[in-house]
């Protein structure tokens, strides 16, 4: 069985923004539509994508045309200056064409957990607008739990978040899971409705506005009292987070490694492409 749940189609899809919000101090949410985005299969979970966006200045977005594995060797051909920027992000919510809140095409939310001009995907989302162009190739699902497990644990700092809520949301009710997400303010705290009554959220705000992202969570889980038990885990976030937690989940909790998705998502002190 593969490691990830591949989409059974790909494609660059071109969309354009129809929304940005900023709906807590570190999460600006910002809306996509456009008719492309119908050839997207939703598959909810923590489906991710490669958002492809302009450089501050670039009037057109070019794009690489092919789809396949190819699509990077393409966009490395690029000359440095014409190429668009390419970040890696989750599907926070997906709305069919005819069910939009802005229109009538489908519409992609994606939540970003901005660290202001640190880097282009953040600094984009900060200044998006109406009439904003991206595009996005799908990249299915990196959850993709073993069988027969008696309990799951999910962690995550904010820019897991929607890709742990998103699990939260696909998942069935009879669910047993333990979940920790990190957050830099309290007021980043977002609902998750509909869980069953066997998941236990529980949200961790960082007290120290310098501290790295996903040590609180990972000093958390590492010390918490878990159920005993088979497991799989999903841990994402930054790269420290992903690979101590586990380490400490390989060798303190006797979990086995394919029991386990860890991801950086990104890697303290260092742009992503
Ligand atoms: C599968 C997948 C799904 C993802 N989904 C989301 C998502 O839905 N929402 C989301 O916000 N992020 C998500 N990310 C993380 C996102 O891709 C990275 O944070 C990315 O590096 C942001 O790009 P940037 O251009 O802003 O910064 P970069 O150019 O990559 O980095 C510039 C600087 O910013 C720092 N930096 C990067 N990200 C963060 C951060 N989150 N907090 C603080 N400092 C940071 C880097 O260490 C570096 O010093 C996802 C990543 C993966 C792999």
């Amino acid at each position: 069985m593969s490691k990830f749940v591949k989409p059974d189609h790909r494609q660059i899809a071109s969309a354009r923004v129809v929304a940005a919000k900023q709906i807590s101090p570190n999460f600006i949410r910002v809306t996509i539509a456009g008719e492309e985005l119908d050839s997207i299969r939703p598959m909810g979970f923590d489906q991710w994508f490669r958002m492809f966006f302009p450089q501050p200045g670039q009037e057109e977005l070019k794009l690489p045309s092919s789809a396949s594995a190819f699509w990077f060797a393409q966009w490395k051909l690029m000359s440095k200056d014409s190429r668009p920027n390419v970040r890696n992000y989750t599907i926070r919510e997906m709305r069919r064409a005819g069910s939009g809140t802005f229109g009538d095409t489908t519409e992609i939310d994606i939540d970003f957990a901005v660290h202001g001009d640190l880097g282009p995907a953040s600094a984009w989302a900060a200044k998006a607008a109406a009439g904003d162009e991206v595009a996005i190739l799908d990249e299915g699902l990196i959850y993709n739990p073993v069988a027969d497990v008696d309990w799951q644990l999910l962690v995550g700092e904010e820019s897991a978040l929607p890709a742990v809520v998103g699990i939260l949301n696909s998942a069935p009710a009879d669910l047993r899971a333990e979940v920790f997400i990190e957050v830099a303010d309290p007021e980043d705290i977002q609902e998750v409705s509909g869980v069953g009554e066997g998941v236990n959220v529980r949200w961790l705000v960082r007290e120290d506005a310098d501290a790295r992202p996903g040590i609180l969570a990972l000093d958390t889980v590492k010390n918490a009292d878990l159920p005993s038990g088979s497991c799989y885990a999903f841990v994402a976030g930054e790269s420290e987070l992903a690979t101590s937690l586990r380490r400490h989940l390989v060798n303190d909790r006797n979990v086995p490694k394919s029991n386990i998705a860890f991801t950086g998502y990104w890697k303290f002190g260092r742009a992503s492409a």
